[in-house]
Formats: C-alpha cells, structure tokens, sequence
C-alpha cells in the first residue's frame, strides 16, 4: 500500500511513523508512506495557502490552488489511482469498519487541513471522502490523519506480529473484547478470575464471550442496535 500525506506540517507525522507495528510494516514493505508540504504548491511569492473567507467571519481558509497542484503533481508519482480523504470534524465518523475497507486500498491520499478548514471546491473538484475521527475540533487534520493510518496499517496482512492480533479487537465483531489480565494472578487483593487459570479453553471462549456482550451492553449498547456511526451529516 502506498500512503500520501498533503500536510502543511509534515514533520508533525515523523515521529508517529516511525515506530513499533508501523515502523515493521515500512520495514517488511508493506506499507510506504510519503509526506508532502502543500505549501511548496503555493502559487505566490510569500508561499501562502490560506486566505480570507468569502462572506466575511473569523479565520483563514485553505485556498483550492496549492492543494490541486500538489495533488496532481502527488498522482503521478504512482500508477495507481489514489482513494482520495480529506480530514474534517464534518465528515462520516471513521470506525472499525472503515479501517478494514481502507486496508483493502492500493493507494490512500489524505489531506490534512488547518485554520477554518478548506474551500468547498477541493472536496467537490477532486471527488474526495471526508472522514472525520470524532465529534471534537482539532487544530488540524494531521493527527487524524496519523490515527487513521494507524488503524489501517495494524490490519494489513503481516503487519501484526505473531504475539499480536486484530482477530479478537474491539470492534471485530461489533463487540468490545473481553477483559484481559496478565501475571500476577493475585495484585492487591483483586484476583484474576478462576476460569481464565482453569485451563478448560472451551469454558474460557465461553466465558469471554459473555463478558464481551455484557461489556458492549453496558458501556457501548449503540454497537449492538447497529447505532453507532449514524452522523446525520455523513458525506460521501
Ligand atoms: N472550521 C472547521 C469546522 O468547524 O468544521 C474546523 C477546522 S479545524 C480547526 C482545522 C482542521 O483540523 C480541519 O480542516 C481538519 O482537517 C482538522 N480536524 C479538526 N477536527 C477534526 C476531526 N474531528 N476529525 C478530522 N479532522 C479534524
């Protein structure tokens, strides 16, 4: 898979990339990802990507120029037609399920705004997704950008290694996973629960199942009415 991300500031992704399953994932050739400043496609001497907005109100807004010219110049670096996402709080909420769609890609494109967000025109004129990763405001698109890419990168075959899983995650099946524990099996007088020191692994699988549903019933029941994600304002 290849990653491209149009960012006005790449150096925040460096360190986010470079480390753990990511970090293999580049290393084993799964994944490569490029970041390019969209201020290098500033069409003026100040290198400015922003301007004023229409209609007056506060801020700047992302000016349809620069991002154009760097996606297109982006688009022939790579034979393969990118799935073109610009990050923005009003876009269709990313869960699971988009990350599974989105490991399938050949090639993603994400586009990472800032100020007031961007001119209308670029979601409409490049046929762009936009995809949002909450009901929250951040100052710009580049850590949504990298949550994403994380989310997609554990999913690609071989990313994980073999002490790691995404089969049983969250979310996999519509459920939260059942409670985990780990060495000791007594810490401050909670103890690990009999049945997980049993050995009786279709008791254990049982068991796991019923605190899953228990688990999603009480903390997340809009995950079992098929509720969640519903943004009334989902686009594309
Ligand atoms: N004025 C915009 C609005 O109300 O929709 C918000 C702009 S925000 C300050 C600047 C940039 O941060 C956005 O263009 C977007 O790229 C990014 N951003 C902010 N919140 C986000 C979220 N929840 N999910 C994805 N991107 C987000």
């Amino acid at each position: 898979m290849r990653i491209d991300c149009l960012t006005l500031f790449p150096e925040m992704f460096e360190s986010p990339l470079s480390h753990s399953i990511i970090k293999r994932a580049k290393e084993k050739q799964l994944v490569e990802i490029f970041l390019s400043n969209i201020r290098d496609f500033s069409a003026n001497k100040h290198n400015n990507v922003d301007d004023k907005p229409y209609g007056g109100g506060p801020g700047m807004v992302v000016m349809p120029g620069p991002v154009f010219s760097c996606v297109e110049h982006i688009k022939t670096l790579s034979p393969d037609e990118p799935r073109i996402i610009i990050l923005s709080p009003q876009g269709k909420v990313f869960n699971q399920k988009k990350a599974i769609e989105l490991s399938s890609e050949k090639r993603l494109m994400f586009i990472a705004g800032r100020y007031e967000g961007f001119d209308e025109r670029i979601r409409e004129g490049l046929g762009a997704e936009t995809i949002s990763i909450g009901d929250y405001v951040l100052s710009g698109g580049e850590l949504a950008a990298m949550v994403i890419i994380d989310a997609v990168i554990r999913l690609l075959p071989g990313a994980l290694g073999g002490e790691d899983s995404a089969e049983n995650d969250s979310f996999s099946d519509n459920l939260l996973e059942y409670p985990q524990y780990t060495r000791p099996e007594v810490f401050r007088d909670m103890k690990v629960p009999e049945i997980l020191l049993s050995g009786n692994h279709a008791k254990i699988e049982q068991w796991r199942r019923e605190q899953s549903l228990e688990r999603t019933r009480k903390w997340r029941p809009d995950l079992l009415d098929g509720q969640d994600n519903k943004n009334p304002n989902q686009r594309g």
